[in-house]
Parts: C-alpha cells; structure tokens; sequence
C-alpha cells in the first residue's frame, strides 16, 4: 500500500467475507437467525470459553456485562484512566461510580496494586483493559477476586494469550468484552461479544441484550398460551444481526494469522526503531504470552511540543497517526460534569503526553513500516 494515506488500524474483507455476508443476505433470517448462535459457538470455541454472547457493539457489550455484573446505584467500578471511555461509562450506564486509577508505567494495564487499595465496601466490579493488546496480569487482582467481579475490557487483545491461555477462556477474568469495530483484529462492522465461564451470568447477558425479555421456563396464566413472554428486568436491544455474525464466522477464521502478522509488524517496527534513542518502544508481552497488538504505541521522549509536532508531521505526511486515549477524567464530561479530579494519575499523565499510535494492521507492507520509520526519524 506504498505511497497512499495510511490510517492506523483498517479491516481486511477477503472474498470469502463477501459471499458469506452474500449467502446471509440471501437467507430468510436477517436478524435473530441462526447465525448469531453460529457465529457464538465458534467465537467460544475459539477462545475456549463456555459461553460467548453477541452484541451490536463492544459498548453494547461491556453495558452487559456491568449489567450481568449486579452494578448498580451507589456501587463503584474500578476503572483504568488510560482507556476508551467505554471501559467507564458502562458504570454510569447503570447507575454507579467509574473509579479512575492510574497505569503500571510499565505495562500500561491498570496498576493492580493501586486498585486493591482504592477498593473498599461499595467497589463492584473492576474493569481491567488489556490496552494495546497486552494481556493484562489478572493474578494482580487475586486478593479482591472473592469479593469483586473482574470484567476484562479485551477489546484490544481478542486472538491473544496470557501465558499460554487465550484471552476470554477459562482461568480469566469473570467476563470478557471484545469489540468487532473495523480497527480491531476481525469485525462484523459494529459489533461485541461477552465471553464467560458462569451459566447465570451469560443467561443475564442474554436477557439484557433483548429487552430485559425471557421465554424460556415461564409459566403462562390459564388464559395464555404460547405467545407468552415476561420481561424481568430493564434491558435494551442490543442484538447483532445474522449478516454480520456471517462475516464473524468469516472473519474468525483468520483471526490467528491476523494476529500472526501484527506480530510480525510489531517486530520489524523494534527492529526499525532499535536504535532511536528519542522514542521509547512499547512493553512487549511476556514470555509464554501472546500480543494482540491492536495499537503500537511509541512514546516521543520529549513530549510536548516534540510530541506534536511530530504527531502533526506524521499526519502532514500522510500518515494516520492517533493517540490512545485522551485520559478519561480530563474528558469535558468527566472534568466538569462529574468533577473528576485531573492530578491523580501520574503515569498516565506523562504517557499522554508522550504517546504516538503508529499504524498497525494485517495489509502494511514492509515498505510501509520502512516510509513510516523514515518520517518518523526525519521528523525526531
Ligand atoms: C473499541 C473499544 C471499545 C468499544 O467498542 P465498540 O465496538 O467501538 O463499541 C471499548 N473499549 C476499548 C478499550 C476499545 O478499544
């Protein structure tokens, strides 16, 4: 793709992609048909996970999740400051309290250690993200796992390993979200999945992705018959359609060279870089583990006015550079409608000022990364 704009992350749609989505079109069913349950069983089937459930979205997803979760008004939900805002608005969502804590300047995953001394009597849930792709270390959160329910935002990681186990399998967190947006390792164009482990949980993540609606198990009254219905709790319509779990099932099964070949970038990206002293590379995965690597972040030393002119070069270039993320409590929303206070998350802030998104998907070819690396160390 020598030559032209380059954004930062892009889908790849094969043929294949195109006649399964075609085939669905085709089908009776464009919603509620059995794709969905299809594409369910072969996403948990990848992942080793009993349950997988579909949703219109990794938002729609991680609102299942809080929901499954019990969080409620009054309940806090422990929530990394370097994320998409999701991983903590799903907590407003339902009433409670996003808790901001900082990174592990090493990692960029949630400070683990922070967290358990933050929690207290009213924390719910923790939001662990694996960010960049990096499989967070959920043993950090062991001495809380008996009383909280570990929700693991995986948006970045889904096709990754934490020390030989994939992420959203058993010996995880409680739940798992991936989102399917175009930018991450596969997509169905909008779309997420909750993985987990428990039966009453993923039942409730069903429940909340129709209405609150249950059919199965109810008893009609004498006068009712098979229409019968009950909804037992306020949820939303948070489906995903059949011809989009088509184009999972398709996309699923390229999952693993996707990763494969992320992977590969990542490693000709620190070859490339091994020698610049102005940019810091990102943590890579530990042994036994495997990197998502949805983003590769460098880090200009400098900061400030280096780190945007750089950033603006790069774009000028015509080079789709982002940062990820604006930390959440500097957000509008946050800072002034929730009074979130700015000077508590340190790494976070000195990450923010120093990060650089590089572009990072399946079609880059080597000479991408080479034009990338040179306008980079031209601009340094
Ligand atoms: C992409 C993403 C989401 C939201 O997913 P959508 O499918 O866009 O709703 C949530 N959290 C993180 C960390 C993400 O990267």
């Amino acid at each position: 793709m020598s030559g032209g704009f380059l954004p930062y992350g892009r889908q790849e749609i094969t043929e294949a992609d195109i006649d399964a989505v075609t085939a669905a079109l085709r089908s009776t069913m464009l919603t509620q048909g059995p794709a969905v349950e299809t594409f369910e069983h072969a996403l948990a089937a990848k992942v080793g996970a009993k349950h997988a459930v579909a949703f219109s979205s990794g938002t729609a997803a991680l609102h299942g999740a809080a929901f499954a979760a019990g969080l409620g008004r009054g309940d806090e939900s422990i929530v990394p400051s370097l994320t998409f805002v999701a991983s903590a608005n799903c907590a407003l969502y339902q009433g409670a309290r996003p808790r901001l804590i900082d990174i592990d300047p090493e990692t960029l995953n949630l400070d683990c250690e922070a967290a358990i001394r933050a929690s207290g009597e009213s924390t719910r849930t923790v939001v662990p993200v694996s960010f960049a792709g990096l499989p967070v270390e959920l043993s950090g959160l062991d001495p809380v796992r008996d009383r909280v329910i570990v929700i693991e935002d995986g948006c970045h990681a889904l096709g990754g390993h934490r020390h030989g186990r994939p992420v959203g399998g058993p010996g995880g967190a409680d739940m798992t979200c991936f989102s399917l947006h175009p930018v991450k390792a596969m997509t169905t164009g909008e779309g997420g999945v909750v993985t987990t482990e428990d039966d009453g949980l993923a039942d409730r993540l069903r429940m909340f992705r129709t209405h609150g609606l249950v059919k199965q198990g109810v008893e009609p009254g004498p006068d009712e018959g098979g229409w019968y219905m009950e909804m037992r709790e306020l949820g939303f319509n948070y489906r995903i359609t059949d011809f989009q779990c088509a184009l999972g099932i398709s996309q699923l099964e390229r999952l693993d060279d996707s990763i494969g070949r992320r992977n590969e970038i990542a490693a000709r990206y620190r070859e490339l870089l091994a020698d610049e002293d102005r940019v810091l590379l990102p943590p890579a995965a530990a042994e036994g583990s495997l990197h998502g690597y949805h983003l590769f972040v460098i880090r200009v030393r400098a900061g400030g006015q280096t780190r945007l002119r750089v950033f603006e070069g790069l774009r000028a270039a015509g080079i789709g550079v982002q940062v990820h993320y604006i930390p959440i409590y500097r957000m509008p929303y946050y800072r002034d409608g929730l009074g979130y206070p700015q000077n508590e998350c340190p790494a976070t802030e000195d990450y923010y000022d120093q990060a650089i998104s590089l572009p990072i998907f399946p079609a880059l070819a080597d000479a991408d990364l080479e034009r990338v690396v040179g306008e980079l160390r031209g601009l340094l």
